[in-house]
């Protein structure tokens, strides 16, 4: 089977993933997406976040009611940062039969080079590129290029919506509506506790 695996920190999962899953989906014609939250995020060590277990919850409430997309808590049960080449390496070993091919937007494409081990990432899983507010997926196209001479990148425009963790962690922090930012059983999930960083928040991970 052809199965998408996206990771990402989800903290917390939005209406943005959820689409760009979908379209991924659709596009490259997968069986299914994967999603894969961060355990403690090599790239986010010092930012306060939601614990795994609340992260993960809230991914699995997102996805329940749609057939194709699953949830793995790989990441969460390392010790360590977990990267993606390892994350990768490892759902080879697991699943030999699958084809692979990994999710991510612009943003995230754009810093690649910062990432453990990433020339290798290509030989894992084929790579997937989703558009991401304004940056240009053809920029994308040059860095691949350069990064990655003679490998196929996929290069899929997703529908524009301009949903990040960081402004609805904003906006909860501020009292504000996140309503249509975030599926409904996550937002009645966001509700029953009394979120980021209030005095009685979950600690981090
Ligand atoms: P934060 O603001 O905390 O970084 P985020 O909204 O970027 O959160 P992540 O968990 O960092 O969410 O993203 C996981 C993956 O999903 C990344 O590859 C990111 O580029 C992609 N992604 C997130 N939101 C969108 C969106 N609205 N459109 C397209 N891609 C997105
Ligand atoms: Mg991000």
């Amino acid at each position: 089977m052809k199965i998408g695996i996206f990771g990402g920190t989800f903290d917390p999962v939005h209406l943005g993933h959820l689409r760009v899953a979908e379209e991924a989906r659709e596009g490259l014609g997968l069986s299914e997406v994967w999603f894969i939250p961060a355990g403690t995020p090599p790239h986010k060590r010092d930012e306060p976040h939601l614990p795994f277990s609340l992260r993960f919850e809230l991914v699995r409430l997102a996805t329940r009611d749609h057939p194709a997309f699953r949830v793995l808590d790989l990441e969460g049960k390392r010790p360590d940062p977990s990267y993606t080449v390892q994350t990768l390496t490892e759902l080879r070993g697991l699943y030999p039969e699958h084809e692979f091919f990994f999710i991510l937007g612009l943003d995230a494409f754009l810093e690649i080079e910062t990432w453990y081990r990433y020339r290798q990432l290509p030989e894992l899983a084929h790579l997937v590129v989703v558009s991401r507010g304004d940056l240009p997926l053809s920029e994308a196209e040059c860095r691949a290029r350069e990064l990655f001479p003679g490998k196929k990148i996929f290069f899929l425009p997703v529908t524009r919506l301009d949903i990040s963790s960081t402004e609805i962690r904003r906006r909860l922090r501020a009292g504000l509506s996140v309503r249509y930012l975030v599926p409904d059983p996550v937002l009645e999930a966001l509700k029953q506790f009394s979120g980021y960083n209030r005095s009685d928040a979950p600690g981090r991970d």
